[in-house]
Parts: C-alpha cells; sequence; structure tokens
C-alpha cells in the first residue's frame, strides 16, 4: 500500500498497513485498568472475556502468544429471576414449573439443536421451501411450544445476540447456532463459550498480534477513519480516510492493490465505495442491526456471594416491560482471586440495554445495585468500590454489540457475507463459519481472507478450506434422557389416575 499525501507531496510505500478507525487496537475486545489505588494495575475486560476450549481458533491463537487462561468460576448456586420469583439452581437449566422445562427442552432446545445440526451450507435454506428465513425466533414459542417456556428463550437471545427474539431471524439463530455446535455450547460456562478469561485481558491478543505484524515490516496507522473506497482506472483502490479526534486534520489518501474489510456489515454504511457495492452487500448492510449490549463491572469490598455459597451467575428471564425496574439480563463472578479483587460483571442487553442508554450513569448504576440487592436477598450487599462501564450502544465505530444480526427475509443477503469483490476482501466475525460472533470467528474471517489475497498474488499459496462447524449438537444428552423418562412416568400416571 502506498500513502499518499495531499497534494502533491512525498508519496511513501508502505507494504501492508491496517487502518484503524479508533485511537487503539482491538475493537470489541476492550481491556482496561480501574481507578483505585489497588485496580490500577489490574486489567477488566469490558468487551469480548472469554473464550472456550472448543474455541479452537482463538484457543490456539493465545497459546501461541503465551497468554495465559484463568478458568471462569462458577462453583456455587446459580441466581434465576422469571417474572414472579427469584430462585437458585445449579447445572444448566433453572428450576423453574417442570413442565416449562420440559417444554424448552423438548420442544424448542431439541426443536433448534437438531435444525441447526442440518445446516451445512446456507445454500437452498433461506430459499422459500424451508419457510424458515420468514420466521422470527418469536415464531416458535407460539408454533412449537405450550408454555412461555420460563422466558428461557427470551434470555437465551439476549445473552447470545443482545437483542430479542421477536427481531431476531429463526434461520440465522440456527445458522449462529450450528456454528457453535449447539445451543448449550452457547449458553454454558464449562465446556461452553463461558469457560475462560485471560490473564491479562482479551486486547493483549491484538497487540500481541501487532507488535508481530510491525516486526514483520507491518505498518499501523490509528485514527485513521476509512470514510471512502474508490476503485481507479488501473484496478488499485484509492482509501480516504479521516482523523476522528481532528476535524481540521486533512484527509489521507492510501493506494492498494488489495483491500481487507474488517469491520461488520453495518458499518459498511460508514463508508463510501466508487463503484457501489454490489446491491446484495449494500442491502446486507441495510438490514443487519448491531445488538445492544452495555456491560458492568462491579467492584466490591468482599465477595458477598461467595460467602453465602453463590457462584454469582446470574440470569434474569423477564418481560421487557420489567426493565425499569430490573435492568440485569445477565452476571458472572468476576473477580481476580490473586490480587484480592471481587466482582460481578453484569450485561444489560436487548430492550433492557436500549433503555438504560437513555439513562444517567449514576441512575443506571443505582438501578443495577438495587437489583443485585433483590437478587441476593440474603447477603449484605455494600455499595461498590468502583464500578468499570462500557455502554457499546454509543461506541462510534461499533454501534452496538456485541455482533450483528440479521432479522428475518434477510439470510440470502447474508449468504453474500464473505464474498469478495474485485479485490475487496470482507472479513470480522460476521463473515465466520465455526463460532460466528465470537473472537474465535474473528481470528478464521482473518486467516481466510490472508489466504484469498495470498492465493491472488501468488497461486502456490493455497485457497482457504471451507471448515464445516464440529457436530457437536447434544441430541441425546443424559439430561434429555431423563426428561424422556420422567415425562413417560408423568403421561403414565395421568393414564392410571384417568
Ligand atoms: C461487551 C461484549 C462482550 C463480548 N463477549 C465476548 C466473549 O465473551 N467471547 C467472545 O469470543 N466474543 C465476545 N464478544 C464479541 C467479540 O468481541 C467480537 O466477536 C470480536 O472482537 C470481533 O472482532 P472483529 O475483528 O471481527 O471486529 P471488531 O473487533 O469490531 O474490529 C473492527 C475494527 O474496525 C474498526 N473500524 C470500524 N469501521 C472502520 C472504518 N470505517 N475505518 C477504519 N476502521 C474501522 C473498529 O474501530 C474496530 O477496531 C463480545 C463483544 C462485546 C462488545
Amino acid at each position: 500500500m502506498r500513502l499518499l499525501s495531499p497534494g502533491s507531496g512525498p508519496r511513501v510505500d508502505l507494504g501492508v498497513v491496517l487502518l484503524e478507525a479508533d485511537a487503539r487496537l482491538g475493537g470489541r475486545t476492550f481491556t482496561v485498568s480501574g481507578e483505585g489505588e489497588n485496580t490500577k494495575k489490574l486489567s477488566f475486560d469490558i468487551g469480548g472475556q472469554w473464550i472456550g476450549k472448543k474455541q479452537t481458533r482463538i484457543y490456539e491463537l493465545v497459546k501461541q502468544l503465551d497468554i495465559k487462561t484463568i478458568p471462569q468460576f462458577h462453583q456455587g448456586k446459580k441466581v434465576f429471576q422469571s417474572n414472579t420469583s427469584v430462585s437458585t439452581y445449579s447445572g444448566t437449566i433453572p428450576k423453574i414449573n417442570i413442565f416449562k422445562i420440559l417444554d424448552f427442552e423438548l420442544n424448542l432446545r431439541y426443536y433448534m439443536d437438531s435444525l441447526a445440526a442440518k445446516i451445512n451450507s446456507l445454500r437452498g435454506w433461506s430459499s422459500k421451501k424451508s419457510g424458515l428465513d420468514s420466521k422470527s425466533v418469536e415464531s416458535i414459542l407460539y408454533d412449537k411450544t405450550y408454555s412461555d417456556c420460563g422466558g428461557l428463550l427470551d434470555v437465551f437471545v439476549r445473552a447470545v445476540w443482545g437483542t430479542e427474539p421477536k427481531h431476531l431471524g429463526l434461520l440465522f439463530s440456527l445458522f449462529y447456532i450450528h456454528s457453535a455446535g449447539g445451543v448449550y455450547p452457547l449458553a454454558e460456562t464449562e465446556g461452553g463459550a463461558q469457560e475462560a478469561k485471560l490473564e491479562g485481558g482479551t486486547q493483549q491478543i491484538s497487540q500481541k498480534c501487532a507488535e508481530k505484524f510491525i516486526s514483520k515490516g507491518g505498518n499501523i496507522k490509528l485514527n485513521q477513519l476509512v470514510v471512502k473506497i474508490t476503485k481507479e482506472k488501473d484496478g488499485t483502490y484509492l482509501l480516504m480516510c479521516r482523523d476522528p479526534t481532528n476535524s481540521d486534520a486533512p484527509f489521507t489518501l492510501y493506494r492498494s492493490k488489495y483491500v481487507i474489510l474488517a469491520i461488520p456489515p453495518t458499518q459498511y454504511k460508514s463508508i463510501q465505495f466508487e463503484p457501489c457495492l454490489p446491491l446484495e452487500k449494500q442491502l446486507l448492510a441495510e438490514k443487519a442491526f448491531m445488538g445492544s449490549y452495555l456491560k458492568m463491572i462491579l467492584l466490591f469490598k468482599k465477595p458477598f456471594w461467595r460467602e453465602k455459597g453463590y457462584s454469582g451467575e446470574i440470569t434474569c428471564a423477564l418481560d421487557e416491560s420489567s426493565f425499569p425496574e430490573f435492568p440485569i439480563t445477565m452476571g458472572f463472578d468476576s473477580s481476580q482471586e490473586n490480587a484480592k479483587s471481587w466482582g460481578l460483571v453484569v450485561f444489560l442487553a436487548g430492550t433492557s440495554g436500549l433503555y438504560w442508554t437513555q439513562k444517567s450513569t449514576p441512575e443506571r448504576h443505582a438501578a443495577v445495585l438495587k437489583h443485585l440487592r433483590h437478587l441476593f436477598k440474603d447477603c449484605e450487599v455494600d455499595e461498590p468500590i468502583e464500578i468499570i462501564e462500557k455502554n457499546w450502544n454509543v461506541h462510534p465505530f461499533t454501534k452496538g454489540c456485541p455482533v450483528n444480526c440479521i432479522p428475518t427475509g434477510a439470510m440470502k443477503l447474508f449468504e453474500c457475507a464473505a464474498a469478495p469483490v474485485g479485490n475487496i476482501h470482507f472479513a470480522s466475525t460476521e463473515t465466520a463459519k465455526e463460532w460466528h460472533g465470537y473472537m474465535s470467528g474473528a481470528v478464521e474471517a482473518g486467516e481466510r481472507t490472508a489466504f484469498e489475497v495470498l492465493h491472488k498474488i501468488d497461486s502456490k499459496f493455497p485457497l482457504p478450506v471451507q471448515h464445516q462447524p464440529t457436530q457437536n449438537h447434544s441430541l441425546v444428552s443424559l439430561q434429555n434422557i431423563l426428561i424422556l423418562i420422567i415425562l413417560a412416568i408423568a403421561l403414565l400416571a395421568w393414564w392410571f389416575l384417568n
């Protein structure tokens, strides 16, 4: 890539250049330190945080970069709030009405897992025949179940995508579940996506990769928001960048033969393309929407939840109307034992995230604390010593989080997400086939696009192999068998009594 200074100034050959809009690397991973005497030496992830062993690409990369993993603390009782009550449970499924659990397990979870297991390729599935693309995730509550399933579908969708079931396309959700190997791998801590944290935080993945990139001659330019990409007559691309921190700064121009666009489709709208992107890509950018996440880490003097045998895991399956009173969607222990730092991390997701974005920081903090006191009634929940918060809904280069969601009827457009346009190649986790939406998906997309470009430069580099997600769908789990036995006994008892 060449840097072309404005006017007739010098031209500099830069080799491979990374243009980043933000003043830091890391994007949706963001590690900060606290402001207190003790916490300023510690690292807190206010973006992507956990990895799981099933996410092989990110696990491998973390190992290569010599970053230590720390198992997520999950020992003890978990807290579950439904619209009417707060209860505790252990294992995966909260203690709610047995028929609602059976309804969820057999009619919903099993249905989604078995359909997701069949999605080997999107082609054909988004056609009218399957009908799945014209349904929202919420529609299966009406079509397949007999109850509201205790709100478990709502909280699952909010936690994974940061949106509500009525907004999320069913086929997209099935593709996403397929990419992770099932519903449970997405939802669980042990053996799932929330298995381990990284010592020092996740942003160092990008920072350490950047060090290697620079040592091999790569260049990184921060505060370079790409605002226009023009294809020139000679086939090269002219990238126009603006410094978002300085409105008086002149535009910077870069000329390049190949471009890898590693941004979510919703961000394409911030770039003017000449010629325009193909209509499918433009429509994808219009139709896709970011989920809504507010992440808050509350630090306490003592781990009041651990002292009473709680794991710190919180799941709130509530109606949308409850969010003004109960903002938390889910939560986890975020303590750093070695440093004697005790914390809970909570997420305000979906409608709750949107609602609480409109409120002031003190109002949000007070509401979250009040909600925690409601959830841990038998604990003494003191004022936190510090609260670290990130509202991703107002982040200028992401505009929401954790991932682009696809509504009903748009999966045909989504099929083309990873397809190159000329020498513009498309990365970001939104183009991944395995662990789509996660850091592991971002690594897959980066590798794929790097090989696509290398293959064009020199055909001795192989084109990337299209990996198929591992089939971990636990259709016949011990839990399912037990549930089937209970159901059979219940039916027999009913038959005898009648
Ligand atoms: C609160 C939160 C919690 C999450 N939890 C997890 C988790 O526990 N585990 C997990 O695996 N994943 C998690 N994720 C998702 C994970 O962080 C993302 O999947 C991953 O970081 C995406 O990486 P990416 O490179 O595809 O995109 P990004 O990280 O979004 O990188 C895109 C980059 O492009 C830049 N950019 C955008 N537009 C332009 C432009 N026009 N010009 C120049 N630069 C531009 C952005 O500033 C950004 O740095 C979470 C995300 C959030 C926000």
